[in-house]
């Protein structure tokens, strides 16, 4: 498995990781589209692979019984979610370096029904509800 290495903009905060695939996950959930401002949280699964080696700006957020978000306190970056149970990461493709972009498919929609009606995107997605998490 491969050894990326990632940041945030200002490099405050520092990780490595491992991806368990190159398969990306665009979450639409309201708290999603909240903290990062934009259309989803989009995302790569690291496993329990992510190493922080500078954490100088990290500040984590409880955002939920079940996960936490992580973001640059110096930058405002939007880092990670962490399931606490498992101890799982799931990393936006953006803060890390030299993805090897060709292979990435965004291959799943979730909470596809939280989705504003104002973008769709064009890609040919399994599209999960709210009700699927329950
Ligand atoms: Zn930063
Ligand atoms: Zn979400």
């Amino acid at each position: 498995m491969d050894r990326y290495k990632g940041a945030c903009f200002c490099e405050a905060v520092q990780f490595e990781l491992n991806l368990k695939n190159l398969d990306l996950t665009i979450c639409h959930c309201s708290m999603c589209r909240k903290l990062t401002g934009s259309t989803g949280f989009a995302s790569l699964e690291a496993g329990e692979s992510l190493h922080l080696m500078n954490t100088d700006g990290l500040s984590i957020l409880d955002s939920s019984t079940v996960g936490e978000r992580a973001f640059c306190n110096k930058c405002g970056t939007s880092l990670f979610y962490r399931f606490k149970s498992s101890n799982e990461y799931f990393v936006p493709p953006a803060i890390i370096s030299d993805l090897p972009e060709e292979n990435i498919k965004l291959i799943e929609e979730i909470f596809y029904d939280n989705k504003p009606c104002y973008y769709e995107f064009s890609n040919n997605t399994i599209k999960k509800n709210e009700a699927d998490f329950q």
